[in-house]
């Protein structure tokens, strides 16, 4: 009862915003805020998947991270109108003068490498000419294997599935949801929200559970729809302009790890990177977004110009250049052009 009326008045919350977006945009007070906000900064903003709906049912990725092609594509399109989308060494050269001057300046970002930046993402970014860059997980490319997070919430629906004494000892043991109930998509939802409140858990406890799940099911692979990119449609995506830069090696936390295991991290996405793509990589958007000074100093003693964080924000010349704020991009923060920019105000 308590979680229906707390979904009712988190609708109720929404439907206000959305209303108040429109009012907004219609009044002409949001394009007059963002030429005011933006004067002398740029703005970055983060996707991750680019997926059609009914693709998602195939899918253990959170919403949080996903837009539907056809919404991208009017996105990218309200964008223009707005802004000067531009590459990531324009975006550099503005941040590091220290003056952003002209229209506000605006920088698309993918992180994660999902293979649907290249299946969905690229037709779409070359029909508005918009450049881009994507931030890529080197072990992750060609690889089998996919987040963990996308992991579990497949095992977790084949437990549900088996129905056997073992799958219910694994149940209470972990504390998955008691029950998964509606239809598929809703099943699928709930794991993807049980998923994500587990999302800082002490890796060692993750190791521990993905084992357990991996020997009940013997298997370890993703859903082929939560595949990343191969070495060749990253290459394939370079060709096309955009850029690429590093999301370190393994997708794990860095301010969780030890000072050795980041150094690593850093330097040999960065080499790898160089050495299949030929050219130098400057920027790096750092695993969750986590940062810290620590993070910040062992970034530029590996070479990199440009550190990419999760804070929301907008960008100035005076900034801190490793820890550059950013607003997330998914369907519901950007459903329209009057949405996306009281995303981008800050209002949603
Ligand atoms: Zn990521």
């Amino acid at each position: 009862m308590i979680n229906t009326l707390r979904k009712l008045l988190s609708i109720i919350k929404k439907s206000f915003k959305v209303i108040y977006a429109y009012i907004l945009y219609y009044t002409g007070i949001s394009n007059y805020y963002l030429l005011k906000r933006l004067n002398n900064k740029a703005v970055v903003l983060t996707y991750h998947r680019v997926l059609p709906y009914e693709k998602r049912i195939e899918s253990y990725s959170h919403e949080a991270i996903m837009v539907d092609p056809i919404r991208f594509d009017m996105q990218l399109k309200a964008l223009k109108e707005c802004f000067r989308i531009v590459d990531i060494n324009e975006f550099s050269d503005l941040v590091h003068s220290g003056i952003v001057e002209g229209p506000p300046a605006c920088l698309i970002t993918f992180d994660d490498g999902w293979a649907d930046n290249y299946n969905y993402a690229l037709p779409i970014l070359k029909r508005h000419q918009c450049p881009a860059i994507v931030f890529v997980p080197t072990d992750y490319i060609s690889s089998p294997l996919t987040f963990w997070q996308e992991t579990l919430g497949q095992q977790i629906a084949k437990i549900y599935e088996s129905g056997t004494s073992d799958a219910k000892e694994l149940i209470t043991k972990y504390g998955f949801p008691d029950t998964l109930s509606g239809n598929d998509i809703t099943k699928n939802i709930i794991i993807r929200d049980y998923v994500r409140s587990l999302k800082t858990l002490p890796y060692n406890k993750i190791d521990m559970m993905m084992t357990d799940l991996t020997k009940f099911h013997g298997m370890n692979g993703a859903s082929k729809v939560d595949r990343h990119l191969t070495w060749d449609e990253l290459k394939e995506l370079h060709k096309s302009g955009v850029a690429v830069g590093s999301h370190a090696c393994t997708h794990r936390i860095l301010t969780r790890l030890t000072q050795d295991v980041v150094e690593t991290e850093l330097v040999e996405s960065k080499n790898t990177l160089e050495r299949k793509l030929g050219e130098s990589i400057e920027a790096i958007a750092y695993p969750n977004g986590d940062y810290n000074d620590r993070l910040g100093d062992l970034t530029k003693k590996a070479g990199y110009s440009l550190g990419f964080g999760t804070h929301y924000g907008y960008v100035s010349g005076t900034d801190n250049l490793y820890d550059i704020k950013r607003i997330n991009m998914n369907d519901n923060t950007a459903s329209s052009k009057p949405v996306l920019l009281a995303t981008i105000l800050g209002i949603m």
